[in-house]
């Protein structure tokens, strides 16, 4: 039984889609104004988990990430380039996917970028016009706070009293408003080089909030299953999305609201000017593999604050190595017919506590822990040469299982063994003796493509790694 802590009743709650079988996801994806940190790839990864977990489930997901592709930095850094936003957000883009395939994301199925539903957003606030809950405003219109009595559900910020400047994240803007809480849905552009679209509200462009009721009610309903993103965006975004979709449908918007915990660097928030600041770019030019990043970030779960050090992600990195060796020494291994059945009894505890660590809030660390715990006896068993066929089998195919939904296994290609790499050579001395020296370049080329190279001596063919 899946359960997860939804944030708007603030309890641990069973998941029920919606339709029996079906889940419809939406997770608020990256704002392309630059390359993507390694907080940001918290989320996306635990938004990854989230979706891997409920296809091992068995249910059928429709999973929707959006881009923002327009909004205050964009304009300004587009602007700074003398670029179109187009073009500014294009290599953002092209990175991002370079960077989530690399970590080891699926890629969900729909990806709506902002600027591509503007009329998708027109149309929703002028709902929300005609509904007395937006009103026109020296050429912007804003969202009118007092005529949703629930906002304020999903973060339980009591709002009596003046809450103008009770986070930094409040549009207290220059804009006109009747409420300092009121926020903007569409903008007036501030002078005539700002991208803006022509609207019957005006001349302008969207406010960031209404880009994600627009775009997931259009692909996933009115009223839809799980909504996820970094606790930071619980306020005012969320609650902006919940007071936004409910006041236009008068439905309930999101059934399961779940948040992702900040990521820390050594104990600090990260920031530029702290100098604690990276992209997973950053952080794969210091040599870490993305296998290790990707481990690291599940070792802690969603729920929990997570301490980015250089320290922990080189213990991944060792971590994840010996993980893939341990893979392959299974698959290579020599076994006997039949079944071991204390093995075979370690496997099916090993399934049901992983399954049993994920249904508990999609808890990664149980998971992983399950994991190693089976590797030991695997290992010991292996040192005692007591694998048998049917074990052999059923733990890669239990580990293959796994790793539908963690991913750790098959990040990256696994470093060669060292049996790999002389059977390769063999292989090469063997084609050289028949003179089919195109295949001995071959097999040359392909050791180094994986960072072996290769020694001719007198003594025959010495190998290194290269560092
Ligand atoms: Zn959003």
């Amino acid at each position: 039984m899946l359960r997860f802590r939804n944030t708007l009743t603030g309890k641990i709650e069973e998941f029920q889609p919606l339709r029996a079988g079906e889940v419809r996801f939406y997770y608020c994806g990256p704002t392309v104004w630059d390359f993507g940190h390694i907080g940001n790839f918290r989320s996306a990864i635990a938004a990854d988990i989230v979706r891997r977990y409920l296809k091992f489930k068995g249910f059928k997901v429709t999973h929707v990430m959006n881009i923002t592709d327009v909004e205050d930095r964009i304009i300004a850094k587009s602007q700074e380039a003398g670029l179109s936003i187009d073009d500014y957000t294009a290599k953002y883009i092209e990175a991002l996917w370079e960077d989530f395939d690399a970590l080891g994301c699926e890629r969900p199925e729909i990806v709506p970028r902002a600027t591509r539903h503007i009329p998708e957003m027109i149309d929703l606030i002028e709902k929300l016009l005609q509904t007395g809950h937006a009103y026109q405003s020296e050429g912007s219109v804003y969202y009118r706070i007092a005529s949703f009595p629930e906002y304020g559900k999903l973060s339980k910020i009591n709002f009596a009293g003046n809450i103008a400047g009770a986070s930094d994240r409040v549009d207290t803007d220059k804009y006109e408003k009747e409420d300092a809480r009121d926020f903007a849905l569409w903008k007036e552009p501030a002078n005539a080089n700002e991208p803006a679209w022509d609207a019957p509200l005006g001349r302008g462009r969207p406010g960031w909030h209404i880009e994600c009721s627009a775009m997931s009610m259009k692909y996933l309903g009115e009223t839809f299953d799980i909504h996820a993103g970094g606790i930071d965006l619980v306020f005012p975004h969320h609650e902006n999305e919940i007071a936004q979709s409910e006041g236009a449908t008068g439905k309930q918007f999101v059934r399961y609201w779940i948040h992702f915990e900040h990521l820390k660097v050594d104990g600090e928030t990260m920031s530029k000017s702290k100098g604690n600041y990276y992209t997973y770019r950053d952080v794969a030019a210091k040599g870490y593999s993305a296998g290790a990043v990707r481990y690291f970030l599940l070792s802690v779960p969603y729920n929990k604050q997570i301490n980015f050090t250089f320290d922990a992600l080189g213990g991944a990195e060792k971590t994840v190595v010996g993980l893939r060796d341990f893979r392959a020494r299974l698959g290579e291994a020599k076994t006997t017919p039949g079944l071991n059945d204390v093995l075979h009894q370690a496997a099916v505890l090993a399934a049901a506590e992983f399954e049993a660590g994920m249904d508990d809030d999609l808890n990664t660390s149980v998971a992983l822990a399950v994991i190693h715990n089976l590797t030991r006896v695997v290992n010991t068993a292996l040192a005692r040469k007591k694998l048998q066929e049917e074990n052999k089998r059923e733990l890669l195919e239990l580990l293959e299982r796994f790793d539908s939904v963690l991913n750790i296994f098959g990040v990256e290609q696994h470093e060669m063994l060292d049996s790999e790499i002389q059977s390769l050579i063999d292989g090469r001395q063997e084609a050289r003796r028949r003179r089919d020296f195109g295949r001995a370049d071959e097999i040359r080329d392909e050791l180094a493509g994986r960072g072996i190279i290769l020694e001719d001596s007198k003594d025959g063919v010495r190998w290194r790694r290269k560092q």
